[in-house]
């Protein structure tokens, strides 16, 4: 940024705190943390900040242990408790009953449906009586997110919606991990790179999309899980 005749620049790190910020500004927000690397980064600038944002996370039942071992390992280091939302058993064991534990194979409506239980439904309740959400969307994740805003309004839910890692880089969000020793999934030193349900997620090899790992038996332009809407639902707030 060009200031008279000094220049200035603001960081990755920065640009993030201010959004933090700006969102711990708009009333009642929480991240919604998957406990994804870059969760990890944001609920490290929220704890170590001590910003008034909250934070929780939707136990979908059917989560790595890599990631159970992971939310264990945040609840010692980290002052910021996570609120945690499963899914609902009047409509998860119907759904079991008709289409088998793994039925979210068997197609993308299914696999939909699934997700819906698992995630949609707990998010709405996380998500009752706030103003605003959390996310660690970043641009570079999917053709679905190249035009991801820092921040947006969520009109599904309603609410101010902010990503404050947006335009990071995947180098950028690890850089900041290993600057500051922040604890993440051991499935990424085995080649995952974006983690979610165990049997929906696999490693990537060198060269594949960062998000080439969920759910690849879908077109890479189609699949997310219900969480976060199309670019074109979107409009900046
Ligand atoms: S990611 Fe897979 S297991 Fe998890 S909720 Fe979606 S379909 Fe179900």
């Amino acid at each position: 940024m060009m200031n008279g005749s000094c220049i200035s620049y603001v960081t990755p790190a920065d640009e993030a705190l201010q959004t933090l910020r700006d969102a711990a500004q708009a009333g009642a927000v929480t991240l919604a943390s998957s406990f994804s690397v870059e969760d990890m980064v944001l609920t490290d600038l929220i704890d170590r900040h001590g910003l008034a944002i909250g934070i929780f996370t939707l136990d979908t039942g059917r989560l790595p242990e890599e990631t159970y071992a992971l939310m264990q390992a945040a609840r010692r280091r980290y002052r910021t408790p996570v609120a945690v939302y499963a899914p609902q058993a009047a409509a998860l064991e119907p759904y079991i009953a008709a289409h088998g534990p793994n039925g979210f194979y068997d197609s993308i409506d299914l696999r939909q449906s699934c997700c819906a239980i698992r995630k949609v439904e707990p998010l709405k309740r996380a998500l009752a009586g706030k103003q605003g959400w959390v996310t660690g969307l970043r641009r570079q994740h999917s053709p679905t997110r190249r035009d991801l805003p820092l921040r947006e309004w969520d009109e599904g839910n309603a609410m101010h919606k902010f990503n404050p890692l947006a335009a990071w880089s995947n180098e950028e969000v690890w850089a900041y991990v290993k600057a500051n020793d922040v604890p993440y999934n051991a499935l990424h030193d085995r080649g995952f790179a974006s983690i979610g349900c165990a049997p929906c997620t696999r490693a990537i090899t060198v060269g594949e999309d960062i998000r080439a790992g969920r759910w690849w038996w879908e077109n890479p332009d189609t699949k997310e899980c219900g969480l976060h809407p199309a670019q074109a639902d979107r409009k900046a707030s």
